[in-house]
Formats: structure tokens, sequence, C-alpha cells
């Protein structure tokens, strides 16, 4: 798309210039709804020239339509009004998790109007994972009939450290962190770029077939985001995330941003020390929360092998199983607290396997939770389970060009009024 021209001397800051003033374009029209070009001129302060520009290139990518507001009043030309095309796709956002990868399409309206998600082989690469999530957002927009020619950019979820911001001609590294945790599977750390590999060269992949700004952090922290503008956390301002899988991440959602800390990794609640005389972890340090409580560690106390066993085991009445569901859910819950001590929060959201397992571990997490935090802290929040299920990575990264990108510079305030159909939208499109 024009917007964005790869071929500019200095690409990074004329994108931002001109992205700044396409956006505020957009923020008028979403505010405003249908607008004449005179509305937006006084509503954007743009000259005539430029908002002509901006609005030629808006009407050729099919992001607004122009159509006349009704029958001529006297003898002037009748009235045209700007309006934003429901079925222009602005934002994409993609996760590519451990087993699967889900693609969320949202107009310039921030309405989410396309969802699909896919399973994709565990072992292969970085690039045919980028091919796939590619394919599988070109079927989506086929099928949906939305136009990708006004993409603006596309947020990017993976597992591992640390985030990533590129595009076309312009990736540059993120934070100094060269750790990689054992959900990483198909990539090793960048040391050069502090990166994860494959995180990059799916952000590369996408940024390189689109022609767009691509955007890309850690998916769990993106789940966060996600749940906290359109799930069990909305509203909030404040939450705690914490995602119990096959390793456990976490997010930490303050004033409605996505906190991240010096080195990109503030919220990894998951590494929260729960033993002193705990096992060294795989992230250096020793008896985190990720080794007593992520699905291997409760397959390992309980001597069992897959995840189905384990959950018919303890359906059964299974002791062991049982046993080591308490011993996990208490250090949960006293990790949370200690959390809640430092980021008091409104909400905590539970999501993954572990959290899915409901009551019989939810329960006794409460429990610890209310034990070990300060009356004034648990005073007021609430601990629910996720929301969004498989869905929430992808809206998140969705989330993540609304919000947080500094190439779409006044979404901050857009953002606030995101759309509240969207996620059962979204829900509607599931595959
Ligand atoms: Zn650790």
């Amino acid at each position: 798309m024009a917007v964005v021209n790869a071929a500019d001397k200095n690409p990074t800051v004329l994108r931002q210039l001109r992205y700044g003033n396409v956006e505020r374009v957009l923020q008028v029209l979403r505010r405003q709804g249908p607008s004449s070009r005179a509305d937006v001129a006084t509503a954007t302060g743009l000259s005539r020239t430029t908002l002509s520009g901006i609005v030629g290139q808006l009407l050729a990518d099919g992001v607004v339509t122009e159509e006349p507001a009704g029958p001529p009043s006297g003898r002037g030309r009748p009235v045209h009004r700007l309006t934003l095309n429901p079925r222009s796709a602005q934002a994409i956002g993609i996760e590519v998790g451990r087993e699967r990868i889900t693609v969320a399409i949202a107009n310039a309206a921030h309405e989410v109007t396309a969802f699909a998600g896919t399973h994709h082989a565990q072992r292969s690469g970085a690039r045919e994972q980028a091919g796939a999530a590619l394919e599988l957002l070109r079927e989506l927009a086929a099928r949906e009939g939305i136009d990708l020619a006004g993409l603006g950019g596309v947020g990017i979820g993976t597992p591992g450290p640390g985030d990533t911001t590129g595009g076309p001609g312009d990736a540059t590294g993120g934070p100094e962190d060269t750790t990689r945790g054992p959900a990483d599977t198909t990539g090793a750390t960048s040391p050069a770029a502090g990166v994860p590999r494959h995180r990059q060269t799916v952000a590369d992949a996408v940024a390189e077939a689109l022609d767009v700004p691509v955007l890309a952090d850690n998916n769990t922290r993106l789940a966060a985001l996600g749940e906290a503008i359109w799930g069990a956390a909305r509203g909030a301002g404040d939450a705690l995330h914490l995602t119990l899988s096959y390793g456990i991440g976490g997010g930490l959602v303050a004033g409605g941003l996505l906190f991240r800390g010096a080195q990109g990794a503030a919220g990894e609640l998951g590494h929260i020390s729960v033993d002193v005389d705990g096992p060294r972890c795989w992230c250096g340090g020793h008896g985190c929360l990720e080794q007593v409580a992520a699905v291997p560690a409760l397959l390992r106390a309980a001597g069992r092998r897959s995840w189905g066993r384990f959950t018919q085991a303890l359906a059964a009445g299974g002791e062991t199983e049982r046993a080591a569901v308490e011993r996990a859910a208490l250090a949960v819950g006293r990790a949370l607290a200690a959390a809640s001590s430092t980021a008091n929060p409104r909400r905590i959201v539970l999501g993954g396997e572990v959290a899915e397992l409901g009551p019989v571990f939810l329960g006794p997490v409460e429990d610890a939770f209310r034990r070990y935090t300060a009356t004034r802290v648990q005073h007021g929040v609430e601990l629910v389970p996720a929301a969004l299920g498989e869905r929430s990575g992808a809206l998140g990264a969705l989330a993540l060009v609304f919000h947080e990108s500094p190439l779409l510079a006044g979404y901050a305030t857009a953002a606030a009024a995101a759309p509240e159909e969207s996620a059962g939208e979204a829900a509607t499109h599931a595959s």
C-alpha cells in the first residue's frame, strides 16, 4: 500500500508521519461516523491538499467509500460523505502457537470481522508456519469477502521472550534477553538481535509477503492484552494474566497497556521461585512455578504420559493426580499473592490446560491466594477463568497493532472504544 513505502529514503520516519495523518482521518470517521471532506478537514486541521491525497489513497485502497448523502439541497452539488468500508482489513492479528495458528482480521472501525484457526505440524519450521498463516489469512479473506489492499499493520504472537518490531526493510532488534523456553521448540534465540529467531523469521516472512509493518511479541503476553480488551479482564484496567500450559506464561496489563519492563520480560509469572530447594530451571532460576505447576510437572508428579490420561484419572478420583493438582494450586496461589502485592491488580485471569481443570484447581488456587495476600491488596481483586480460549493470542496481536504501535500514533484513545461486539463476532467466525 502506498502509505507504507519501503522505497522511501527515510522509511520509518516518513511512514510514521504519513501514518499519523492517515490515522487522524480514520479516527474522525470512527468517532463521527460518515462525514463530509469539509467536516474531516475541520476535525483534523489538515490542509485541503494533504487531505485530498490521503482520501484519494484510502478510496483507492478501498478503506473508505464516498457516496452522496442525499439529493442536492438548493442549487449546490450534493454533499458527499466518507464512510469506513467494513469489508476492508486494516489490521491482522496472528498467533503461531505451540500447536495452532490463529488469525483475526479487523477493519478500520476496529471491528473484528473474521477469525480462523488451524493446527500446524509442530516440527514445521518458522518459514513453513509463516506460509501456513498467510494461506489461512488469504483463505479467510476470500471466504468472507474481505479486501486486504488497505492493510496498515500486522501483529504476531509466538512463544519465547522479547518483542520484535519490523516491516519491509525495517527489522530492529528487541531486548537483550537471550533465554529461551521449552515451549519454543521451533527456533533458537538469535543472540545478536536478542529476539527468538523463530519469531523474527515469521515476522520477516509476513512483512515481506504483505508489505506492511509487523509488530511481534510473546504470545502469552498478547493473550493477556486480548483478555484485557475483549475478554475476562475487560474493563479491569489493571490485570494479571497467567497461562498454565506446557510452560507457564504471564502478562501484566497496567492502565490498559501491556507492561513490558526494562528487558521485555515483565509478567513472567511462571518464573517466580516458589521452592527455595527446587531444581534449576531452564530460565536460570531455581524452583520456578513452571517446575511445579505446568502440565509436564503434573504429569511427572503423577507418573502419567499424557494430559488426556491425567485428566481421566483425576476425574475417576485418582488420589495421586489430585495431590499433584493441589500442590500446583498452592504454588500458583502463593505466586499470585506475591505478584499481587507488587501490581495490585483488579482482576487475575487464569487460562491454559491446567486452569481448564476447573474448580478442582481454581478452588485451591483461590484459597491459597486469599491466605497469602495482604487484606488491603486482596480486597476487590477477582480470580477469573480466561474467556477467549484459543482466540486470545490473535486478538491480542490485533490490539498490539491498534494500541501499541508507534506507527499508529493516536490509537491509544481510539482503542478505548474497542468494539464490544467484536469478540462475539469473532466467535461466530471461529472455525
Ligand atoms: Zn524459571
